[in-house]
Formats: C-alpha cells, sequence, structure tokens
C-alpha cells in the first residue's frame, strides 16, 4: 500500500495537531467535513475535543450515518478524548439523549477523572511500547467497563479504588482517554498507522 489515506474529523477539537502527527508518520492526511471526504479515507481519527458539540454537528453535516455505516464496515478508528467517547458503545455521565457513533463495546464514563483534577499529565505503560507514554489528560473519560474482544492497553493509578482503563483496542479501533498528539511522542499513532496498513 502507497501512503494511506487518514481523514481527521473536523468539525471541532484539535485537528491540526493529529494531521500534523500523521503526515509525520508517512501518512496523507487530510480533514473530513464532508461525506466526499470520509469516502476516500482508508480511517478515521476523532480528536478531542466536545463529544456533545461534536455528536450535534456530525449530524449537522450529515457525517453521523455514513461514519457509522464505515465503522461497521471494518474502517479502521482511532478515537482521543473526545473520540474515545464518541466511540464507545455506552455512556455515562453523557448528556442526556447524547449520541455515540459506537463500534467500542465499551462503557465510557465523561469527565470521570472529576473537576479538582479535571487536567493532568502522568507517565503511562502502553501495550507493544517499550517506553512509558507521557500522557496528557484534559477534562478526560475513562473506562468503566470492557466487553470480551476489548484489549486494555492502558491504565492510569486511580488511587486507593482501583486503575482506571485509559486506551483500548477492539480489532480496527482504537482509542484513548489522553491526547497523544499534543506531544512529540508519535507512538500510538504509529500503532495505528500500523494498524490502518494491516487492514488495507
Ligand atoms: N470532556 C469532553 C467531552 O465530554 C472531552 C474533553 C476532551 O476531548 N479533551 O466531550
Amino acid at each position: 500500500m502507497t501512503a494511506p489515506t487518514i481523514g481527521v474529523l473536523s468539525l471541532q477539537g484539535d485537528v491540526r495537531e493529529h494531521l500534523r502527527v500523521l503526515t509525520a508518520l508517512g501518512a496523507d492526511a487530510t480533514t473530513v467535513r464532508r461525506v466526499g471526504e470520509l469516502e476516500r479515507c482508508h480511517a478515521l481519527v476523532v480528536p478531542g475535543g466536545e463529544s456533545t458539540t461534536m455528536a450535534k454537528l456530525a449530524r449537522t453535516f450529515e457525517l453521523f450515518e455514513p461514519i457509522q455505516a464505515r465503522i461497521g464496515a471494518g474502517m479502521p478508528v482511532f478515537g482521543t478524548c473526545a473520540g474515545m467517547i464518541m466511540l464507545a458503545d455506552h455512556i455515562k455521565d453523557g448528556m442526556a439523549g447524547q449520541e455515540t457513533f459506537g463500534g467500542l463495546d465499551v462503557t465510557v464514563r465523561r469527565n470521570a477523572f472529576g473537576r479538582q483534577v479535571d487536567s493532568f499529565e502522568t507517565d503511562l505503560d502502553f501495550v507493544g511500547l517499550d517506553d512509558p507514554v507521557h500522557a496528557v489528560f484534559i477534562r478526560a473519560p475513562w473506562v468503566d467497563e470492557v466487553g470480551a474482544g476489548v484489549r486494555v492497553l492502558a491504565r492510569v493509578d486511580g488511587g486507593p479504588s482501583d486503575d482506571k482503563v485509559v486506551a483500548v483496542q477492539q480489532e480496527q479501533l482504537m482509542a484513548t482517554s489522553f491526547h497523544p498528539e499534543v506531544d512529540d511522542d508519535e507512538r500510538v499513532h504509529r500503532m495505528f498507522v500500523d494498524l490502518v496498513r494491516q487492514n488495507a
């Protein structure tokens, strides 16, 4: 395969950072706001931002159902933070009637770390990577429940209660609670680009 075309859903959120990392990794990275743009992509990144707004804009731009259909047809998708929420089959602490694209057999809790610690940074062990990843969390969700086919890639220390799942993969879908695009570290995106190449 030549460079895979990887779209970044560009309705809202931190689009530019993802485009930069994907381009650095040799992908043909492109913004997606229209169905025609989605159609030419092999894969999609759903960025961080605000999941309620993103869901509404996806409806307005008539992308909601086309994205769901592509996920159902096996398109690789990587969701970060709000993007993780958008990929979850079930959410907690969502707005009334909040919609997600779904596809990932997980329950994700929005704004899970609470107000006091709603943004923080920490180093995480990440399955498949030799050295820890420096993870930036911004009003982040965590994963409360994972289905049988879901691989946990990273957890964060949840204090006395237990560790919280913050990165998962299910076949061609990947999601992180944190923002790997804000750092110079390209390894998490590289895992996704490798996944895209394997699925091509
Ligand atoms: N709290 C946001 C939401 O619920 C996600 C925050 C983020 O993407 N940085 O959508």
